[in-house]
């Protein structure tokens, strides 16, 4: 082969590398919620998906060791708390690892309770629960959907490990697909 020709040294498949290849995938953050017996508890997520729209299924991967999920299997029930950009602390205190405590508030909704200051919020019952790994899925069917944002309001990103802020003006679609939405089957 010639020299110009050769390839990067592929990485080794660790966990590590298996985390920072993951990590470039761009996502948004939510708090998952549950109520159950008048006690509330929350956890910061990103493996979260919809799945299906006939009919209407979403998502999250916990953790087998996460509070949450424990709570989860009782209830039965939880709301999807889609994060906000100015709320970077929010996600580090429900993920346990916040500098200093936020405000938080909830209101009720359906399925968990409403993060006040969330971008919007998915009520859903548990459909299914999978064990894949060290991880449960957890799919539910959503039930509500709270109103959605202003205009404006921007998603908290989760990136290579950090957060990040979509600028407030200066985002807007990509030039060529300008004032379309994009749905697909
Ligand atoms: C960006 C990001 C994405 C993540 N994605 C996932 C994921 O997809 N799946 C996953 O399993 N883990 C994920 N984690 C890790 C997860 O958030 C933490 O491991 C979390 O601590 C596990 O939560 P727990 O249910 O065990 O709750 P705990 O560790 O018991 O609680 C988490 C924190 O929330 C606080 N809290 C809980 N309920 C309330 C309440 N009612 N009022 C005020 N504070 C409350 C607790 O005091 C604690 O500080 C992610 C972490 C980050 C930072």
């Amino acid at each position: 082969m010639h020299p110009s020709c050769t390839r990067p040294t592929m990485p080794e498949v660790t966990v590590g590398a298996f985390r920072r290849q993951a990590g470039l995938f761009a996502t948004g953050v939510c708090v998952v919620t549950v109520q159950h017996e008048h006690r509330i508890f929350g956890m910061t997520a990103n493996a979260f998906t919809s799945v299906s729209l006939a009919p209407l299924l979403v998502l999250v991967a916990f953790s087998d060791q996460a509070h949450t999920l424990t709570v989860l299997e009782e209830s039965g029930q939880f709301a999807i708390n889609l994060l906000s950009r100015e709320q970077e602390n929010v996600s580090r205190h429900f993920a346990g690892s916040a500098r200093s405590l936020p405000e938080i508030h909830f209101e009720p909704f359906s399925g968990g309770p409403r993060l006040v200051g969330s971008l919007a919020a998915i009520g859903c019952a548990v459909d299914q629960m999978v064990t894949a790994g060290d991880h449960r899925l957890v799919i539910g069917r959503v039930i509500a959907l709270s109103e959605p944002p202003a205009e404006g309001e921007r998603p908290l990103v989760f990136w290579r490990g950090a957060y990040w802020r979509l600028p407030a003006g200066a985002v807007g679609p990509a030039p060529a697909l300008e004032g379309e939405q994009i749905f697909f089957d």
